[in-house]
């Protein structure tokens, strides 16, 4: 929409590999509030938009804005405290850490404190770590992983792994969540729940951008799609017209 009303504004970005563009003048907006789908083929350069949009790569051409301020060009770190929180293609999650640990570690990241400021200001970080443990707690309730609180990351399911991605992303307490293909390689029964839980965070006004190449989940479950293809923008709008938009047909069954 062009009524000023997007939390987040994508605007022609491009982004080369050596000859190769991956981006080539990405455009579109996601209003405030929303379930986003971005769809397009393999290779079609959403993982790559992810990373221009949160600090991972700079577009060499373009805008990414939130709420109307420029967010290219700054670190991860810096995106991420504007707001934007993400999960990845491959789930970062600690292997090494319980499923507890990974989340408190995710809050402590985000408000930047570090052992040696911990050491001078005991009283507060007493506090803060109380506030922290009772997020995680509520979040993992949520998630209905809180059974799981005190296993190692490295013992849970590829879903379950998912599920506590989105978990340490829910701790940082982002405006936008920005997903890369959340429900890919994830059980049936995971899947409706992961999606269930999205939708929830959505009823709670939480605006969600998720890559996802199923279009029967996009369509079920996203109040506007993008479709990517070569790089490209090929149709923004609701499920049901993209899906008969005659160049995104030909996309997916192959012109
Ligand atoms: P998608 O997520 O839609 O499957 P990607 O954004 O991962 O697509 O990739 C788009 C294109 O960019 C692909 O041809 C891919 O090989 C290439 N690509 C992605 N990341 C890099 C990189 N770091 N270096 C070189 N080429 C890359
Ligand atoms: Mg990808």
């Amino acid at each position: 929409t062009d009524d000023g009303a997007d939390l987040l504004e994508v605007d022609g970005v491009v982004k080369h590999f050596g000859g190769l563009v991956a981006n080539d003048g990405v455009t579109f907006g996601v209003e405030e509030a929303s379930i986003t789908g971005l769809i397009g083929p393999n290779g079609a350069g959403k993982s790559t938009l992810f990373d221009c949009i949160t600090g991972v790569h700079t577009p060499d051409e373009g805008a990414v804005r939130l709420d109307g301020e420029p967010i290219h060009g700054l670190s991860p770190t810096k995106v991420a405290r504007r707001g934007v929180g993400r999960t990845f293609q491959t789930p970062k999650t600690f292997r090494g850490m319980t499923v507890r640990e990974n989340m408190a570690f995710a809050a402590r990241e985000q408000t930047g404190e570090t052992a040696l400021g911990a050491l001078f200001r005991p009283g507060t970080i007493r506090d803060e770590e109380a506030e922290i443990q009772a997020t995680v707690d509520e979040t993992l309730e949520f998630l209905k992983l809180d059974h799981l609180a005190d296993e190692y990351a490295s013992g849970l399911s590829g879903g379950q792994r998912k599920l506590l991605e989105l978990g340490r992303v829910l701790m940082m307490d982002p405006r936008i969540i920005l997903l890369d293909e959340p429900v890919a390689g994830v059980n049936p029964s995971l899947t409706e729940e992961l999606l269930a839980r999205l939708e929830e965070l959505n009823d709670r006004g939480r605006t969600i951008l998720f890559i996802e190449h199923d279009m029967d989940v996009v369509m079920a479950h996203c109040d506007r799609v993008v479709v990517m293809h070569d790089g490209r923008t090929l149709a923004v709008g609701p499920p049901e017209i993209v899906q008969q938009d005659e160049r995104v047909v030909e996309a997916y069954l192959g012109g």
